[in-house]
């Protein structure tokens, strides 16, 4: 499918009204507390517009620059994760009734939702996670309500950030899946590209114009200056040498020394599923409710197995996000479970750096 058209700067605002039209709430960038974010919004005019993100290991800031682009920064604090696998989803409902418990599921009907802004690095993210909570004999009802009402909007990225490497894990900067509409955005407006029938019915009832020739080319140099990135991971698959470091607690030990276990990482990975299901009670007892919440390797809790906690340590909790992300993924998900979207590295608060980790453990163990 190769619907395109060119649409002025001036009319960005008539996407915002296609998709209202269409049933849908709008979520796309927004600054929250210096970094940007997903959040609902009202128009096209809450899109923060010259701001550009500054990442490196530990460092996030945004900058104001002198144009009028809205989409110029690289990486939202989190990708796509939140409105899908939601940080706290409660599952079900066990009441106190005359003569025993009533057990009560919930279902949520969710609102149809399109976000705008999305990244080559969090679709890629997207597909794993639907990978992991689609595909099998127990598929999530709460993702897949969310995923079916769900419509993206996504951006070409023009530059990639200090902390970007999704070229080497082949999975960016470039959109090639999984967007209904495709934005390229040069200063005098956006080349818009139709992903899916979705796409296609909005792109028609868009005041778009020809695509010209000169809108191409420089599309197509931006798109390649973003390719120039200062990160690569050593392979796309590092099951050799991290399963050649899992015994050896040496190879743990440097990074133990500096991760704080605050799992950050993990939160902000747009990959990572990991949850624990709380019980919760009024103090009257009438009911229990249970509840899904994101969790992490670097929780005491997480690995608590009959009275022991199976993984104490520093180093034991890094290597098992590390092993996971990049190892045991290709077992379960015949692919690495990093995008390199570089968040990990941005938001860890002493700035340790997963393909830094990746390249002295593949040196360490002689492989790579
Ligand atoms: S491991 Fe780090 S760089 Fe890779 S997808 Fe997760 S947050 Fe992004
Ligand atoms: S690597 Fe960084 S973000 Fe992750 S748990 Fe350790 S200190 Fe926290």
């Amino acid at each position: 499918m190769d619907q395109s058209v060119f649409l002025p700067q001036g009319d960005f605002g008539q996407i915002f009204e296609r998709l209202r039209e269409a049933g849908y709430r709008v979520v796309g960038p927004a600054e929250q507390e210096g970094a940007l974010t997903y959040d609902v919004l009202e128009s096209a005019d809450d899109i923060p517009v010259g701001l550009v993100d500054r990442q490196a290991p530990g460092h996030y800031r945004l900058e104001q620059q002198n144009h009028r682009r809205r989409f110029d920064w690289v990486g939202t604090a989190q990708g796509l994760k939140p409105w899908l696998f939601v940080a706290e989803q409660p599952l079900w409902v066990a009441r106190e009734v005359e003569g025993g418990l009533r057990f009560e599921e919930v279902r949520e009907t969710p609102v149809p939702t399109a976000v705008i802004g999305v990244r080559a690095c969090d679709l890629a993210a997207l597909a794993l996670q639907d990978r992991h909570f689609l595909d099998g004999d127990y598929p999530d009802p709460h993702y897949r309500a969310r995923r079916e009402s769900l419509l993206l909007v996504a951006v070409n990225c023009h530059r990639s950030a200090d902390t970007c490497f999704c070229v080497s894990t082949g999975d960016g900067p470039e959109v090639t899946f999984g967007a209904d509409l495709v934005l390229d955005e040069l200063d005098q407006g956006y080349l818009v590209k139709a992903g899916s029938e979705r796409g296609a019915e909005l792109l028609a009832r868009l005041p778009g114009r020809p695509v010209r020739g000169w809108h191409k080319r420089r599309a197509k140099a931006l798109r390649k200056q973003a390719r120039t990135q200062q990160r690569a991971l050593p392979s796309r698959d590092l099951r050799g040498p991290l399963y050649a470091a899992r015994d050896d607690m040496r190879h743990w030990q440097p990074v133990a020394e500096r991760c704080l276990t605050c799992g950050n990482c993990a939160a902000v990975c747009p990959t990572c599923f990991c949850h624990r299901v709380d019980e919760e009670s009024p103090l009257d007892g009438s009911l229990s409710r249970a509840v899904r919440r994101w969790d992490t390797c670097f929780n005491d809790e997480h690995s608590y197995l009959v009275g022991h906690v199976v993984r104490k340590s520093a180093e034991h909790k890094y290597r098992q996000w590390l092993t996971h992300k990049l190892a045991i993924w290709h077992d379960q998900y015949d692919r690495s479970g990093c995008t390199g979207c570089g968040r990990c590295i941005t938001w860890c608060p002493v700035g340790i750096d997963i393909v830094e980790e990746a390249e002295r453990l593949c040196r360490e163990v002689g492989e790579s």
